[in-house]
């Protein structure tokens, strides 16, 4: 655990950057940030209005035709200078992600430096954005270039404050894209930050815009806006399609990153004790909100009773606390919603015949917190089983049959991540080839990495961000055919 003080970082006022602006926007309605730890209100948000969106659309417009022009090696030098100033401010920043969402100062950290690097990443992708060059007729030049796609709209949530916002921004403006971000309502004072160092370090003004208000109105104003050139969204999945359906009324591309029920099998031949604490401390990281999250675990039926017990004990030693408790592994769930939705899965499982193991219940007193929950005989048709939970929830089920169990795992919809445990290598071979998911780990839980594109199959999204396919959603394919005459 790092050394930090609280005391010394005061949560900011939030302000929208619109045109190179820090504003309170002309918009009427506001929204409370709460600590999701302590129930104490931290500030408001302003709310963007229609105009406020027309400007910043209108701003992104005249910064793109700034930024796209600029040479990759000067968009580096200024993103590189906006990676060191958030790293200046990273114990601030993650201490105020840590009060406006609740997870442990220590992964607010990791997770600022992470935001950090991954600028230096896409700027290097951005370096190898490489066209074509295209053997033709004589007399002909025929190649292509890779060109930003334009102004981008992107939409992100709470669960990872910095991270998620980073992604589209990063990929974005290294691009050479503008874009407008709305950023989630409930973690703000992140976002800005990270903006405040984007704007500081140099980029044009209407490069970088930041907006917030009421999601629905936002996303659809902005998407329907002639200027914007795509659209990106992490989130849920009704909310993707919906974001999918208003792109598709004016033919622009979408990047999706929506919801998964990730399913882990554990072979017979891995160490039961092993892969429950492996599976156990992904799963509880930011209280189980996390869409890569091992979410429906099972487990042969050899090794199920020492693996439940395993999974229990580990769950049971968590500690939890407010996320600026320097011995705190928990945090509160990030919001009144996200405790309710828990609640409701888990006393719709029992009314079925789950048996509670552990946990099961929220903590009294202030604060949104859960206790880590581990479920059996949860029926496949419960409500758990079938959405995603979203919280620090883990039913438990044995299989016979490993065809069987990865039929179970591709029954739903979803196709973000999928987990394996085997030392068998072509039981490996039949998980990763079977499994329906853009991302499958096997023998570990690692969630996304940089040099990995991220994302999913099914209604889970399409599009990736990471790795070597960062940039490819905001950048085009322009070909040239030149006829020497
Ligand atoms: P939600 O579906 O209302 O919102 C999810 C996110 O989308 C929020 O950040 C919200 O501000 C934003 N949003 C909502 N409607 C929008 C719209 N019309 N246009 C643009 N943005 C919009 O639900 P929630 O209560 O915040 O979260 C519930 C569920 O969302 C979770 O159970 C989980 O399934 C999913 N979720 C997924 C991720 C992820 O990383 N893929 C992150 C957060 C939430």
């Amino acid at each position: 655990m790092s050394e930090f003080n609280a005391d010394r970082h005061a949560y900011p006022e939030i302000r929208l950057l619109i045109g190179g602006r820090w504003t309170r926007g002309t918009g009427t309605a506001t929204t409370e940030i709460e600590n999701p730890a302590t129930g104490e209100v931290l500030g408001m948000v302003p709310h963007a209005s229609p105009a406020d969106l027309d400007t910043a659309a209108a701003a992104a417009a005249e910064g793109f035709r700034a930024w796209s022009r600029t040479p990759v090696s000067a968009r580096g030098r200024v993103l590189e200078k906006a990676r060191a100033l958030i790293l200046d401010r990273a114990e601030e920043i993650a201490v105020n992600m840590t009060r406006e969402q609740g997870k442990p100062f220590a992964q607010a950290r990791s997770e600022v430096q992470s935001a950090a690097d991954r600028l230096r990443r896409d700027v290097a992708e951005a370096q190898r954005a490489y066209g074509q060059v295209i053997p033709y007729e004589a007399d002909f030049h025929l190649f292509t270039v890779r060109e930003p796609i334009g102004p981008v709209a992107a939409f992100s949530p709470w669960n990872f404050p910095a991270g998620s916002p980073m992604r589209k921004l990063a990929a974005a403006l290294a691009s050479g894209c503008s874009i407008v971000l709305k950023a989630s309502e409930e973690t703000p004072a992140t976002a800005m930050a990270l903006v405040e160092c984007l704007h500081a370090a140099g980029l044009p003004d209407g490069v970088v815009n930041l907006v917030f208000g009421e999601p629905a109105a936002i996303s659809a104003h902005l998407i329907a806006h002639p200027a914007i050139r795509m659209a990106t969204f992490t989130g849920s999945v009704p909310v993707g399609k919906l974001i999918a359906r208003q792109a598709a009324e004016g033919v622009k591309p979408c990047l999706l990153e929506l919801g998964g029920h990730a399913p882990v099998i554990v072979a017979a031949d891995f160490d039961p004790a092993l892969a429950a604490r492996t599976i156990a401390k992904s799963k509880f990281t930011n209280a189980g909100q996390v869409c890569t999250a091992p979410s429906r675990i099972m487990v042969h039926e050899a090794i199920f009773d020492p693996f439940v017990a395993a999974f229990v004990e580990t769950a049971q030693a968590l500690r939890l606390g407010n996320g600026l408790d320097a011995d705190s592994q928990v945090g509160p769930l990030a919001n009144a919603r996200r405790l309710a939705a828990v609640e409701e899965m888990i006393a719709d499982a029992v009314a079925r015949g789950a048996r509670v193991l552990c946990g099961g219940e929220r903590i009294d007193g202030p604060g949104h917190f859960f206790a880590p929950t581990v479920l059996v005989e949860v029926p496949e048709d419960a409500r758990m089983m079938v959405e995603e939970p979203f919280g620090p929830v883990a039913p438990i089920a044995p299989f016979a049959d490993l065809d069987e169990a990865i039929a179970r795992a591709n029954a739903l919809p979803y196709g973000l991540a999928a987990y394996g445990f085997t030392r068998d290598s072509r039981t490996a071979d039949r998980l990763w080839r079977g499994l329906e998911a853009g991302m499958l780990s096997i023998n570990h839980t690692g969630g996304s990495v940089h040099e990995a594109p991220t994302g999913g199959v099914k209604e889970s999204g399409y599009g990736r961000e990471g790795g070597s396919m960062a940039l490819d959603s905001y950048l085009v394919t322009k070909r040239v055919s030149h006829r020497l005459v």
